[in-house]
C-alpha cells in the first residue's frame, strides 16, 4: 500500500531486483567484501557468513578473524582470503586498526563475544569505516553502547537484529517488538538514519525514511541456530552488486527464504535444515530466479 509506506516484497520483486552476471563482467565487478568476526569459541558464525558471501555471488571475499579460527574456517571456504587479527588469551578480537579501504561493503558482529575490547574495536571500525557497513549479533551489542556513531556515520548502515536484539537496542520489551513491529522499526530506522532489517517469520525492511518492505518467504526450519549468520553474508553480496540498498536487503531476506522454503519441500525438512543446506539451496534458487 503505497500510502502508508508499506510494501510487500516477493518473488517478481526479487527476479526484478537480481543482478546479472554480464558476459564481460570480472571479479572486481561483484564486490570486495570484507567479513569481520568470530572468536576461538565460536568459530562457526563467521564461518557461515563467508561461505554465503561467496554463494550470493560476491566478486571477492576476505574474512578478518582471530589466527585461531582462520585454518578451520579456510578449511570449509578455500576461495576467502584471510585477515589475521590481534586477539586477546582467549582468542577474541581486541581494539586495533583495521584498514577497510579497497573494499566495498562491511559486515560485522558475527560470533565476537561481548568482551569489552571486542566492543570498543566493533565501535572504532564502523564510527571509521567510508563504506556501507552492515552490523549483526554481538556487534549490535557492542553499538548500544554508543548508538551515537550511527548518527555520524556518512555511508549506509544496516542493522539486523532478531526481535530480542531489537528489544535490547530500543529498551522495548521483545513482546513490545514482536505485537508492533512495524512501529518500532520505523521509528528505530529514522531516529538513527539506518537501513533496518527486523528477522522474525515476516522480515521487515525498512530504509532510513521509514519506508518498509515486508519478505514473503522463509519457514520456520530457519529458526535455529546459525541461520541469521547466513543471512548477513547474502545479504553483503547484494548490497555490493545493487545501487539501492533496501532492493539489495529485500533482495536478499527473499532469495535466504525461497531457498529454506526449496529445501524443505526437496531433500530436507522444517525438522532438519541446517544454515549450511540454506547456503547450499541458492544454486537452485539463482537457477529458478534467471
Ligand atoms: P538469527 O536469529 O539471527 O539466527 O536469524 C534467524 C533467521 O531465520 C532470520 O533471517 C529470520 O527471518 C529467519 N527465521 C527464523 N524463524 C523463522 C520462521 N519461523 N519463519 C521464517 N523465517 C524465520
Ligand atoms: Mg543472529
Amino acid at each position: 500500500c503505497a500510502d502508508s509506506g508499506r510494501y510487500v516484497w516477493g518473488m517478481e520483486e526479487t527476479r526484478a531486483h537480481l543482478g546479472e552476471r554480464g558476459r564481460f563482467s570480472h571479479k572486481g565487478s561483484h564486490g570486495k567484501a570484507l567479513l569481520i568476526g568470530g572468536s576461538q569459541e565460536m568459530p562457526g558464525s563467521i564461518t557461515l557468513t563467508t561461505k554465503a558471501a561467496l554463494r550470493g555471488g560476491s566478486g571477492l571475499v576476505t574474512t578478518g578473524t582471530v589466527p585461531q579460527v582462520i585454518p578451520s574456517i579456510a578449511a570449509h571456504c578455500a576461495e576467502a582470503t584471510y585477515l589475521s587479527l590481534n586477539a586477546d588469551g582467549r582468542g577474541r578480537i581486541v581494539l586495533q586498526d583495521v584498514d577497510v579501504s579497497g573494499y566495498d561493503a562491511l559486515a560485522v558482529g558475527m560470533g565476537m563475544g561481548r568482551e569489552q575490547a571486542t566492543a570498543d574495536f566493533t565501535r572504532k571500525l564502523v564510527s571509521e569505516a567510508k563504506i556501507p557497513v552492515l552490523v549483526d549479533a554481538d556487534g549490535l551489542h557492542h553499538l548500544k553502547q554508543d548508538m551515537r556513531i550511527l548518527t555520524q556515520r556518512r555511508h549506509p548502515s544496516i542493522l539486523t537484529p532478531h526481535p530480542g536484539e531489537m528489544a535490547m537496542l530500543t529498551g522495548f520489551g521483545v513482546k513490545d517488538i514482536i505485537q508492533r513491529p512495524f512501529a518500532t522499526s520505523r521509528q528505530f530506522a529514522i531516529e538513527y538514519g539506518v537501513y533496518l532489517v527486523l528477522k522474525g517469520s515476516f522480515t521487515i525492511v525498512t530504509d532510513p525514511e521509514g519506508n518498509q518492505w515486508v519478505n514473503t518467504s522463509g519457514n520456520a526450519g530457519l529458526a535455529k541456530g546459525g541461520s541469521g549468520d547466513a543471512l548477513s553474508g547474502i545479504l553483503l553480496a547484494q548490497v555490493m552488486q545493487q545501487q539501492n540498498i533496501q532492493q539489495a536487503l529485500s533482495t536478499g531476506c527473499y532469495i535466504h527464504g525461497m531457498s529454506a522454503d526449496q529445501q524443505v519441500t526437496g531433500n530436507h525438512s522444517m525438522h532438519d535444515l541446517t544454515a549450511s543446506d540454506v547456503i547450499d539451496g541458492l544454486a537452485s534458487v539463482f537457477r529458478t530466479l534467471s
